[in-house]
């Protein structure tokens, strides 16, 4: 039986970020619908040819979109919320990015840093005076990819909507590339998205919604296509015994009615307890992750029906690692001499990796040599399948590069520093810990900062104009030199503190101009960090992020951000905070090495974010924020493990901040509001402050805060950042007393949600003008 070579999605943005421009284009009302789908039928038949150029068998149609597959999916059985104004019929695109982005196209502004958890308009909003508000946006699954929430009314009518997935498969076969079209399954689509309201389970839809899956793989095999791919990711998620049900009826539903073959995708982790659920469904072939799950391989041999095709995911479609390809062969063989029916993939799409490593032609020889993007995996995958089907001697002299590749990553200098090594071993869990309990410090820090109560202050950064990154591309290209630039960055502090001396804040930033990006910053001052020119994901829709890549042992060779402090420090009696960013968002925001375990990179992270803390304290900062933004998002997917995952997130951050004395005040900010499953670890911070995001939801969220589960001091967001409206004083006043009623006022600060980045600078002075006021008429309340 030969091995087969299946992808099962792939990066969609195309190698020069064609999608993004052809977006823009269109947005921006140059360039009519016919040029935009002109332009995503390009990249898809690149893509297309680029898969079966490399080597793989069985190639994805369908995983292309134009802004989201899981808003597509939603396009397709017509799950359109009423607001939007669709009756019926094919959804138009005015309609399809309407829901994506709002009809303003703004509502998905991101976060300072550029993520969009928190960037979803108000889907209930319903008045249509400012536009449309987009559909509610999170996180697909674990991953830094943000999907369109669907979004179900109890009287919910489903009716196919679309024909995308033949429309694709149809292209494709065209141009002579048979594919194997890619649906996302009812039960994860149903349990992704949310009720109207909450009212209902949106999984209580799905007798409704399945037969408009039955009508699409009708009409993918009246096409041609022989197998349809689909993804139920959920299946590797904590499940109740009412989803495991419906699992059931609904794949014996679609098995019977369907006529073609489903591959049934299961990617980000092992089955585990669901493992007799998926095994027990009518369906062709299974996908598995073996990289986040290798040992799933093992139970999935002993127990899957001898018929059952086998799709192992081998290959990390989460990451940028060049595989190890002979130890991967040892894995895979006892599975091939089964005899059964096997086909080697990613472990889940590759829409999570950039797309090409030969882009990279100004990355370090070496390190590129340890790296495979989304086609050099394909070209693994199909090396694994040649070596398993001819032998390894047709393939030897690339699994020998493969073996030298991980061998020199055993031992490469730029890896292995042996005084982080040393370091690392000599952590004392004391490290981890402030020195007094939180009473004790707060006493202190009060004496020393006599600040008054309800005190202001900002999350750190201001308008990044274009002035600024004028700036920093001049200086980037080399046109603006060192001093010219260091001169223009200072005169950005100088104007900055002044203004928030007279605004009247009392705890002042310097404003971040400095810096491109809260993560990209401080990883192009550590070793063991490498960037790229062109190695774009996807984040949400149009917007994509290159994440650094953390190769090797994490160091800081020296200060990274003392001297700015210094200076705008020099400029105010007041006090000004040193801003960082912390070591967990530092690490969830990155690519990170798969030689050792997470939790040990972010512990080398966490040191040298502690020496930054340490010296800044030594030149005389009394406040010093580190932000964790990230934090919430590297909960992993099953419940059991959070524990142990907070367990070293919590450690990470307390490495960090304890090696500074009691008056100094350690705070940290965090880009959201649900505390409540976590509230314990956050409490284990001991922060002595903390600022969270809290305007939106009116303070409710801040009930987790309330009582003595949480003792230190906080700073709920009092205005919504996001938005560009600057809400008068009496609003903030009104969301401040609310905050009141549920914390100790003693306990509370003064704070936007989040940083001022994305904003323009009247919209800052006003707002912030405003909080102040808020914050005045508190005190004199
Ligand atoms: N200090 C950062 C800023 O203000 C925090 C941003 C964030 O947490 N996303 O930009
Ligand atoms: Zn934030």
């Amino acid at each position: 039986m030969t091995v087969t070579v299946a992808t099962l999605g792939f990066p969609r943005i195309g190698p020069r970020r064609e999608l993004k421009q052809a977006l823009e284009e269109h947005w921006a009302g140059n360039g009519d619908e016919a040029a935009l789908q002109a332009a995503a039928a390009r990249l898809r038949a690149d893509n297309w040819i680029w898969q079966r150029d490399r080597g793989a068998d069985i190639i994805p149609s369908n995983d292309f979109s134009l802004y989201d597959h899981v808003l597509d999916m939603s396009v397709m059985v017509g799950a359109i919320p009423s607001r939007y104004g669709w009756s019926g019929g094919p959804v138009d695109s005015a309609t399809y990015f309407a829901m994506a982005r709002g009809t303003r196209g703004d509502a998905a502004a991101g976060c300072a840093h550029g993520h969009a958890d928190a960037a979803s308009a108000d889907a209930s909003g319903t008045d249509t005076a400012g536009g449309l508000p987009a559909a509610e946006m999170t996180k697909w699954f674990d991953t830094n990819y943000h999907y369109l929430v669907p979004e179900f009314s109890a009287d919910q009518v489903f009716r196919l909507s679309s024909a995308k997935p033949v429309d694709e498969y149809l292209q494709a076969r065209a141009l002579g590339i048979e594919t194997r079209p890619v649906l996302l399954g009812p039960i994860s689509y149903l349990l992704l998205g949310k009720a109207r309201g909450g009212a209902f389970d949106p999984l209580s839809l799905l007798p409704r919604l399945l037969p408009v899956y039955v009508a699409i793989l009708r009409a993918l095999a009246d096409a041609g296509a022989g197998w349809v791919q689909i993804d139920e990711p959920c299946l590797v998620t904590d499940l109740t015994d009412a989803a495991r049900a419906a699992y059931g009826r609904a794949y014996a539903q679609l098995a019977a009615g369907a006529g073609v073959r489903l591959m049934l995708a299961t990617y980000f982790g092992a089955l585990g307890d669901n493992l007799d659920t998926a095994l027990a469904l009518p369906v062709d072939g299974l996908h598995i992750d073996l990289v986040r799950a290798p040992d799933q391989l093992g139970p999935v041999l002993a127990a899957a029906r001898p018929d059952l095709v086998l799709s192992l995911g081998v290959i990390d479609g989460r990451n940028v690692w060049r595989a190890d390809l002979q130890a991967l062969l040892d894995r895979i063989a006892p599975a091939v001499r089964t005899g059964r029916t096997i086909q080697l993939a990613p472990s889940c799409s590759l829409l999570h990796t950039p797309l090409d490593l030969d882009r990279e032609t100004a990355l370090d020889g070496e390190i590129r040599s340890w790296l495979a993007f989304a086609v050099q995996k394909i070209t693994e995958l199909a090396t694994l399948a040649r070596a398993l089907n001819d032998g390894p001697a047709a393939v030897r002299a690339e699994l020998d590069a493969a073996s030298a590749a991980a061998a020199s990553r055993g031992t490469s200098p730029r890896i292995h520093d042996p005084s982080v090594q040393q370091r690392m071993a000599a952590i004392d869990p004391a490290q981890a810990r402030r020195a007094s309990p939180f009473a004790v410090r707060q006493a202190a820090q009060r004496a020393r900062l006599g600040l008054p109560a309800f005190p202001t202050t900002t999350i750190g950064s201001f308008p990044q104009t274009g002035d600024v990154r004028q700036a920093r591309a001049a200086h980037a290209r080399g046109t603006l030199s060192d001093a010219a630039y260091d001169s223009f960055l200072r005169a950005e502090i100088v104007r900055a503190v002044q203004w928030q001396e007279e605004a009247g804040l009392d705890v002042l930033v310097h404003g971040e101009f400095e810096r491109n990006d809260m993560v990209q910053y401080f990883g192009e001052r550590l070793s063991g960090f490498a960037f790229t020119r062109h190695a774009w994901v996807q984040s949400y829709g149009s917007r994509y992020v290159r994440p650094p890549i953390i190769y090797g042992d994490v160091r800081r060779p020296e200060p990274m951000t003392v001297a700015w402090w210094r200076y705008a420090q020099s400029l105010t009696d007041r006090p000004m905070k040193g801003m960082l960013t912390g070591p967990v968002t530092i690490l969830n925001w990155s690519f990170v090495r798969d030689d050792q375990p997470r939790e040990r990179t972010c512990r080398q992270i966490a040191l040298a974010i502690r020496d930054e803390v340490t010296d800044l304290e030594a030149a005389g900062a009394a406040i010093i924020q580190i932000d964790e933004a990230a934090l919430r998002e590297g909960l992993p997917l099953r419940r059991a493990d959070w524990q142990a995952y907070l367990d070293w997130a919590v450690a990470c951050f307390g490495i960090a901040a304890s090696g500074v004395a009691d008056a100094t005040q350690i705070h940290t900010h965090m880009c959201y509001s649900e505390f409540n499953d976590i509230i314990d670890a956050i409490a284990a911070m001991d922060a002595d402050v903390i600022s969270i995001e809290t305007a939106r939801s009116r303070m409710d969220l801040l009930d987790a805060f309330t009582g003595r589960r949480y003792p230190a001091e906080i700073g709920p967001g009092v205005y919504d950042i996001h938005s560009p409206r600057a809400p008068a004083a009496g609003e903030m006043l009104d969301l401040l007393r609310a905050a009141a009623g549920r914390i100790d006022p003693d306990r509370l600060w003064v704070n936007p949600d989040c940083g001022l980045k994305t904003r323009k600078w009247p919209e800052v002075r006003t707002a912030i003008a405003a909080m102040v006021d808020a914050a005045r008429r508190m005190r004199a309340a």
